[in-house]
């Protein structure tokens, strides 16, 4: 029986010769040519004035929030479906995550439930383009200049994405995002900031590399950090950037055999699209409703043991242990939370393979 895992790297292009040049170089830690090439080429791609090579996206965002001034006290929103480092992020300056529920269809922030967790408290929102499709952007942007708020996307999960014809990583006042072994493109662990403020750009540069003073050099003026890339892992992102739009094309590809294949199966509801936006598909994911018979989590039992690896939505921010005393109430979140699983979904994929996850999908009904 042939495994069909979630997620596969795709590698296939220039990366064992940029990593060679590295180590003949020998110009292996975080000064180098690959770095401040793949930031340049990056920042070209999201069409944006700067980007930043992180240690990973996480420190991307909590560098990205630091440098915009967040503070301990202050609030930022999030979504309440998203991978925990959105709401951690926040939580390491000792600012409160707020929980906003989610769009049913979507999945996304609902822009209709923003503005009512906005207090004299809040900073930031951090829209979440989660599994790929971008946030309602314009709404979004309109909240934050009428409340005086920042903008930051988390782009994680969204490299090559668009909005009304811009790249996702272009559409706040800043953006993270993530290049971890199952993202679109990776750098085993890596992350990059994206701004077209010069004074944000700077202050994150600053901040990143342990706020050490132009001037004199070991001299600290504040609190820094250690976050960021090495030239090896710069050399391995510009080779995955140069595969950027082939991946996502083929992602892209296998969301519409999904989709075709899945039409008609009674209690699935397929993943929402919106003819402004660019969906990338980082994964391919479904809710499994009532109507089908059997719970996601069964579903995603059955299909393990026909040898295909599944995932489950995220969990809700507001469920964690953690932030359980925050009392935040999202019901729509719970509701997709608990319906909603990943199918495989990477570069490779054969629609032979994609048959035979669809077929198991049926045959467990
Ligand atoms: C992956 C991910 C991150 C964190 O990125 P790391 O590089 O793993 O630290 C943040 N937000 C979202 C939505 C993600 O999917």
């Amino acid at each position: 029986m042939e495994r069909i895992p979630v997620s596969e790297p795709a590698i296939v292009g220039n990366e064992w010769k940029y990593l060679k040049e590295c180590v003949d170089t020998k110009w292996v830690s975080s000064e180098g040519e690959f770095v401040k090439n793949f930031e340049k080429e990056f920042a070209k791609y999201c069409g944006v004035k700067y980007a930043l090579a992180i240690s990973n996206g996480t420190h991307a965002l909590h560098l990205v929030l630091l440098s915009h001034g967040i503070k301990t006290g202050d609030e930022v929103i999030v979504p309440d479906l998203t991978f925990i480092a959105t709401a951690n992020a926040v939580y390491y300056i000792g600012a409160k995550p707020v929980c906003c529920d989610i769009n049913r269809e979507t999945w996304n922030i609902d822009v209709e439930k923003i503005e009512s967790l906005v207090t004299e408290k809040t900073k930031a929102i951090i829209p979440v383009h989660l599994y790929g499709l971008p946030c309602e952007m314009d709404e979004i942007n309109e909240i934050a200049q009428k409340h005086g708020l920042i903008v930051v996307e988390d782009s994680a999960e969204a490299a090559g994405a668009e909005y009304k014809g811009k790249k996702a990583g272009n559409l706040g006042n800043s953006a993270i995002f993530s290049f971890y072994g199952n993202k679109i493109i990776t750098t085993g662990e890596g992350g990059m900031i994206t701004t077209n403020d010069a004074k944000i750009a700077e202050r994150a540069a600053f901040l990143r590399n342990h706020a050490m003073s132009k001037e004199r050099h070991y001299f600290h003026t504040e609190l820094g950090y250690n976050y960021r890339m090495t030239n090896l892992q710069a050399a391995f992102g510009l080779a995955q950037l140069e595969g950027l739009d082939k991946f996502v094309g083929e992602r892209i590809r296998i969301a519409r055999l999904y989709s075709e294949m899945l039409a008609g199966v009674d209690g699935i509801t397929l993943p929402a699209e919106r003819p402004y936006s660019k969906h990338i598909f980082w994964t391919y994911s479904v809710l499994i409703e009532d109507e089908f018979g059997i719970s996601s989590f069964e579903l995603q039992e059955r299909l393990r043991d026909k040898g295909i690896e599944t995932r489950p939505f995220f969990a809700p921010i507001s469920k964690m242990p953690f932030y359980q005393k925050f009392d935040f109430n999202c019901p729509v979140c719970y509701d997709v939370s608990k319906r909603g699983i990943s199918l495989p979904t990477f570069s490779g994929l054969t629609e032979k393979q994609i048959e035979r996850v669809v077929n198991e999908i049926k045959n467990s009904q």
